[in-house]
């Protein structure tokens, strides 16, 4: 089937990964991975952090000053589901407890370059060049610390600016490399970050921000997602698209059309991986998510939420609070259900 998103005739998809570095992915916000066994991007929007807006449900009052309200889950987004099967602890400390986090310099710096590429196209066609992308840089960086004051910390000790200035360096090489992969001059999106949200016959709830949606004049739609990270060996490959077949679902039972590519943008690497579902593949990972939300409903009732370490652990901003390191979590915040026999219930992560 020809399938063209670019105006004027590009290859659909760009080149295929030929020699993937060996290191995975972005750094610090944990991959979304499908399998029952675990495994940043900073998908822009989602990367790290607490849970966004509709995730969870509030269900109590603040304890303390500072200290948001405890909540319990109502939707699953691919950030949040790649939490739990890293590690039901870090949903909890993330989602229910919503726990504060430190601001990464590759997760702000992947928020920009997403920013700057989307930003990109209120320019017309034949001016999306990279020295005018590369221009954009600064002033989005501004943009990016007015809406978000607590961003300033992650320069506060930088008294020259040199750390700073590599850090914006960076951000101007990746947003070049994007025009080795992509040509802007030839796409017009049909969305840019689209936020999505759909509920399933199950009643569980998929919501997401997808960074770019085209669509060909034969009406296929392709799901595109930037990644400042570097693409991942081929044994991840699955692991990597998950994000994206949960998107592609979304879309399909919100418009009843199932994508017909979807493409990751690997920027640090500058690679594209990808991948045409077909509707059997969504039903997998439809089930998938369905065992997994009874899971996670499972530990929010039962308060037992067991961290399960990794090498992951080292990104983790949880560790004082973690028993795996000598921490404690905080009280459970929420009501837990008695068990079937009507004893308490085991092995709860924290005081109550
Ligand atoms: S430090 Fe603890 S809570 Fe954080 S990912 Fe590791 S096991 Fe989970």
């Amino acid at each position: 089937m020809d399938t063209s998103f670019e105006e004027a005739g590009a290859a659909p998809g760009g080149p295929e990964p030929t020699d993937p570095p060996a290191a995975a992915t972005e750094a610090p916000s944990p991959p979304a991975v499908p399998s029952p066994s675990p495994a940043p991007d900073p998908s822009a929007a989602e990367a790290g952090g607490a849970a966004g807006a509709g995730e969870a449900a509030v269900t109590g009052t603040a304890e303390a000053v500072g200290r948001r309200p405890a909540v319990a889950p109502t939707s699953l987004s691919p950030s949040r589901a790649g939490d739990f099967m890293q590690c039901p602890l870090l949903y909890r400390f993330r989602v229910i407890d919503r726990l504060p986090e430190k601001p990464s310099e590759a997760a702000t710096r992947g928020t920009l370059v997403h920013a700057v590429l989307e930003r990109l196209f209120d320019a017309p066609a034949g001016e999306r060049t990279a020295p005018r992308a590369r221009s954009l840089v600064p002033g989005q960086w501004d943009r990016l610390r007015e809406s978000r004051p607590e961003l300033a910390e992650l320069f506060a000790d930088d008294a020259d600016g040199q750390r700073l200035a590599r850090w914006l360096g960076e951000a101007e090489r990746l947003v070049e490399r994007w025009f080795t992969l992509e040509d802007p001059t030839r796409l017009e999106p049909a969305e840019r970050e689209l936020f999505v949200e759909a509920e399933l016959e199950s009643g569980l709830r998929l919501r997401g921000i997808i960074d770019r949606v085209d669509v060909a004049p034969t009406g296929e739609v392709r799901i595109v997602d930037y990644k400042t990270g570097k693409a991942p060996r081929p044994e991840y490959a699955e692991s990597a698209l998950f994000q994206m077949k949960f998107y592609a679902l979304v879309v399909w039972r919100l418009k009843g059309v199932v994508p017909r590519r979807l493409q990751l943008v690997y920027l640090g690497s500058g690679d594209v991986l990808t991948y045409d579902p077909a509707p059997a593949d969504l039903e997998r990972v439809e089930r998938r998510l369905r065992a997994l939300w009874d899971a996670i409903r499972q530990a929010t009732e039962s308060g037992e939420w067991r961290p399960r370490p990794t090498k992951l652990c080292g990104w983790c901003d949880h560790q004082a609070h973690c028993p795996e390191f000598g921490g404690t979590p905080p009280p459970y915040p929420l009501p837990v259900r008695a068990r079937e026999s009507g004893e308490a219930p085991q092995g709860r992560m924290g005081a109550d």
